[in-house]
């Protein structure tokens, strides 16, 4: 019975995956394994609190370095730097069942491990990579990535913080907002321009003087996850803080490919949980003297949802092939990014419909992934700014510059 379950939220309900193109029969028993111990965790650790969590805006940063432990952070950057070493399949099925339960907790850990890591990883000086990446990995430390700006958000390139050369030092000024992770990183990997207007990235640690992260509240969406400003006024940065091999904003672009990948599955994730609550409901959900499940609205509500699912999984799982091989475009990560989030999105209004009233409260989680996946559409480019993308890649046109 629905209404005695109706879960008090300490309660992980049960979870059966939507695998309508028996997608699980591409996956390797080591996928498999990975997603099914991610599932797993997410469902002891994280899914009986969230809704208290998100209720009352904490983040649960006392659980990092048992998510490291669980190869959350950076999964697909190598073992010799004390990361997992496994392939994008794995790190997507990763971001797929973290998201499940709460896309907020899915940004803690893409923002390490797409954003943090892998531009120290990519563009770093093999000094910052041992210094930083064991422990980023195994969140004894935690990161966050300064790209947005309060008049520079879907342009970047238009930053105002810059640093200049003061010979044993460089020093910082300028502002970033809406910076997940910010108000606990102990480090931050921040995109400024230097005196030639160039961007380049710098690693700033907290403590340093005149660095500071304020934080960002009332919010309605990722209330899970802490997001913050960083206010850079005449910070000090160690020449061996900069950043040595990338310089333009192909570097934070770079970075961002690689999260925006994670981000399409996570979506599918949230967008499962979605669908399958929708559906067990409206199979015991009694109204006219018979479930819900049987009236034709609501079964096109559902058969739409579980189609949309499945282009998203088979989208994601190809797109993973080409990272894996090296092939996968920016514009064909924006198109599986844009796509998911869209569909998720969509899947958590009609589910929440589906609920009727119930949908509104904690007790399911429609409503807070419904949310949460506002900031999805909007973080790591706006849903408009990758269908502009698209429309540049197939016409040659570049329509938002
Ligand atoms: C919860 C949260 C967490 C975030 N975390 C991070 C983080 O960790 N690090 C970080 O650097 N940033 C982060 N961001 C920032 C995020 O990436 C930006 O919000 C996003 O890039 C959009 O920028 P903006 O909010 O300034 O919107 P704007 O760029 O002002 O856009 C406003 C609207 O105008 C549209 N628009 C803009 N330009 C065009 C155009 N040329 N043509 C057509 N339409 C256009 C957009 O699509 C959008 O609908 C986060 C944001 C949120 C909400």
């Amino acid at each position: 019975m629905i209404a005695k379950e109706k879960n008090s939220s300490k309660t992980a309900h049960p979870f059966e995956a939507p695998d309508y193109y028996l997608l699980d029969d591409l996956l390797s028993e080591e996928y498999i394994l990975i997603r099914n111990s991610t599932r797993d965790w997410m469902n002891t650790h994280i899914s009986p609190f969230i809704n208290d969590w998100a209720q009352n805006n904490e983040c649960p940063t006392h659980l990092v370095q048992e998510m490291g432990a669980q190869g959350f952070f950076g999964p697909s950057l190598p073992e010799s730097y004390g990361c997992p070493g496994l392939d994008e399949i794995s790190y997507g099925l990763i971001m797929q069942e973290i998201e499940r339960v709460d896309s907020g907790i899915r940004s803690m850990a893409s923002v390490q491990g797409s954003l943090v890591m892998y531009p120290i990883y990519k563009y770093g000086s093999e000094e910052q990579k041992q210094k930083y990446l064991p422990k980023l990995a195994s969140g004894e430390m935690m990161g966050c990535f300064g790209l947005t700006e309060p008049d520079h958000g879907s342009n970047p390139g238009g930053m105002l913080s810059n640093f200049r050369d003061m010979g044993d030092h460089y020093l910082l000024n300028g502002s970033k907002t809406w910076i997940s992770n910010s108000p606990f990183a102990d480090i931050a990997v921040v995109w400024a321009k230097n005196e030639n207007g160039r961007i380049q990235g710098l690693i700033l640690e907290r403590g340093m003087e005149g660095f500071s992260t304020p934080k960002i509240d009332n919010k309605w969406s990722l209330r899970a996850s802490h997001t913050g400003e960083l206010v850079f006024d005449n910070v000090k940065v160690p020449k061996e803080n900069l950043l040595p091999n990338v310089i333009g904003l192909k570097g934070p672009l770079g970075c961002l490919d690689k999260a925006r990948y994670g981000i399409s599955w996570g979506a599918i994730g949230a967008a499962m949980d979605c669908y399958y609550t929708a559906l067990r409901y409206a199979k015991e959900r009694i109204q006219f003297d018979k479930p819900i499940a049987g009236y034709q609205l609501q079964q096109k509500k559902l058969a739409e949802m579980v189609t949309e699912i499945t282009k998203m999984q088979l989208l994601s799982y190809r797109l993973g092939q080409l990272m894996n091989e090296g092939k996968a475009t920016t514009q064909q990560i924006s198109m599986a990014k844009r796509n998911n989030v869209a569909g998720a999105l969509e899947i958590a209004r009609e589910s929440r419909q589906i609920l009727g009233g119930m949908g509104i409260t904690g007790d399911y989680s429609m409503m807070r992934h419904m949310m949460n996946l506002e900031s999805v559409i909007t973080y790591e480019g706006t849903h408009d700014i990758h269908l502009l993308i698209t429309g540049m890649d197939i016409t040659g046109i570049s329509a938002f510059r």
